[in-house]
């Protein structure tokens, strides 16, 4: 209905404009921006996409591989509650401080950089857990380039330790298990172990390739060795930047001090940041004052895989904004006003998710090899029959993935996921829990229930032959 308006027809027109297109829509239904266009086209309308045209305007640099150095990694720690997140993040920033310096990291400022005896360095995200990281994604910000989950040894797997595991893979990120409290008379990691190589999760102990150790976050018993075996696992990922170039970078924290203003934490990505950079960051954009470490000690630049709060942008960031250098002040002031505009007038979504009456369409068009499901169920049975039977649906045009698959209602943090891993979602008599449809509602999030296991096989089977029709 807003095209109908922004072209002076009748919104009946634009529906049966896309049904002459084989889509069914609906009056509030979005658009993608190819079926946008063509519909304007049979309306004699040109679509200007501002949004596109915004970031088009931010250039992209590529670096020679020649200009490109080592960088730290990037880790977040993830588990289930209580299995010792915010220990072990604690124990570390206490412990491990830079040669020389006395004293611990004070500050709280969502990330900080430490470095190990042999010199080299790791960068930590201080916002434990997989829902801050999931949030990130579906924000379009990767950041971490390894996850640390840490797993109680005398507790189990649990089902945020299953969580945190689909986040971590569903991004790629690869996993270093911390088998922790392994101080208390009670622990077992060898049953940890059992279990995770019951999950066709093969720790080196057992033969296979990932890294796993056994830890006490309390007393500090073999944290420096799974650190090791950190920077082990984030050699092969082989991690360059480009020192030397504008930064850019994503945004962690961002608050307002009454007496500094607002103050950002921001890690660098690639290129070193300056005070008196001019910085654009989301809706938000100024010159950089003052720069403070995780030490609260004031620097005159960052560079890659450096986490660092800022002074001087005009408003809050959100965590997960990306950020970037600009040559001069206007421009970036131009830029961050144009999206604060465009933000007022509709909320901005450059990407649509895909829902199950979109899939058939999507396929026929060949941009689309892949079907990200997230299964959610009341009993392990329902839950493995249905996985067996989704997969069995894969075709040599379309793979069915099951990206996370667990007993128990649809949660916000599912519904995240979804939105970063551009997924559906399938309950099996389960529902929506606490915030999950409203944030579903908000991120586009197809959520389907189902009671009986045949619907749910035959729903996806007609959605994938583009034979679903469209719920009115
Ligand atoms: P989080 O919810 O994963 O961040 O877990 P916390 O770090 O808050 O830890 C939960 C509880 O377990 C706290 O009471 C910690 O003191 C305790 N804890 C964490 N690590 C260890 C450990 O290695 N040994 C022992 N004995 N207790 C631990």
């Amino acid at each position: 209905s807003e095209v109908a308006t922004m072209m002076s027809v009748p919104t009946t027109q634009i529906i049966s404009a896309c049904m002459s297109l084989g889509i069914m829509v609906t009056m509030n239904q979005r658009l993608d921006a190819e079926t946008l266009s063509i519909v304007a086209d049979e309306f004699g309308y040109e679509v200007d996409f501002v949004t596109a045209d915004i970031e088009d305007s931010i250039e992209e640099i590529f670096d020679a591989p020649e200009d490109l150095e080592a960088r730290a990694p990037i880790v977040t720690v993830m588990g289930h509650v209580d299995h010792g997140k915010t220990s072990l993040l604690d124990y570390i920033r206490k412990e491990n401080v830079i040669a020389g310096e006395s004293g611990g990291i004070t500050q709280h400022i969502g990330a900080y950089g430490v470095q190990l005896e042999n010199g080299q360095k790791i960068a930590f995200l201080d916002t434990p857990g997989h829902e801050a990281f999931t949030a990130m994604r579906a924000r379009g910000a990767q950041v971490t380039d390894l996850a640390i989950i840490v797993i109680a040894a005398d507790d189990d797997i649990m089902p945020q330790t299953k969580e945190a595991i689909s986040h971590a893979q569903a991004a790629g990120v690869p996993i270093v298990f911390a088998i922790n409290k392994i101080d208390r008379p009670e622990a077992n990691p060898e049953k940890i172990k059992e279990r995770l190589a019951s999950m066709n999760l093969l720790v080196e102990d057992w033969g296979g390739k990932i890294q796993s150790h056994d830890i006490s976050a309390k007393t500090g018993l073999g944290v420096k060795e799974l650190l090791e075996k950190v920077i082990l696992e984030a050699e092969i990922l082989e991690l360059k930047a480009n020192p030397n170039r504008l930064a850019s970078g994503t945004v962690v924290e961002a608050f307002l001090d009454k007496g500094r203003g607002y103050v950002s934490t921001v890690l660098v990505q690639t290129g070193t940041l300056h005070v008196g950079d001019y910085v654009l960051a989301g809706k938000n954009s100024g010159k950089i004052k003052a720069m403070q470490d995780e030490r609260g000690k004031n620097v005159k630049e960052a560079g890659p895989s450096t986490p660092v709060s800022i002074l001087g942008l005009d408003g809050a960031t959100q965590a997960g904004d990306k950020f970037s250098v600009l040559e001069d002040e206007r421009e970036a002031k131009d830029i961050a006003s144009k999206r604060a505009q465009l933000h007022r007038e509709q909320s901005v979504r450059t990407q649509r998710h895909i829902t199950l009456a979109e899939i058939g369409r999507r396929i026929a068009l060949g941009d689309f090899k892949e079907l990200n499901i997230i299964l959610k169920g009341d009993v392990d049975g329902s839950v493995e029959a249905l996985t067996d039977s989704f997969q069995k649906l894969s075709t040599e045009e379309i793979h069915v993935n099951i990206i996370h698959k667990a007993v128990g209602a649809i949660t916000e943090s599912d519904v995240l996921l979804a939105s970063a891993s551009d997924a559906i979602i399938i309950g099996f008599n389960v529902r929506p829990a606490g915030n999950a449809r409203q944030v579903a509602d908000k991120e586009e999030i197809d959520i389907r229930t189902y009671s009986i296991i045949y619907d749910a096989i035959n729903d996806l089977k007609d959605a994938m032959e583009g034979m679903l029709s469209p719920v009115m």
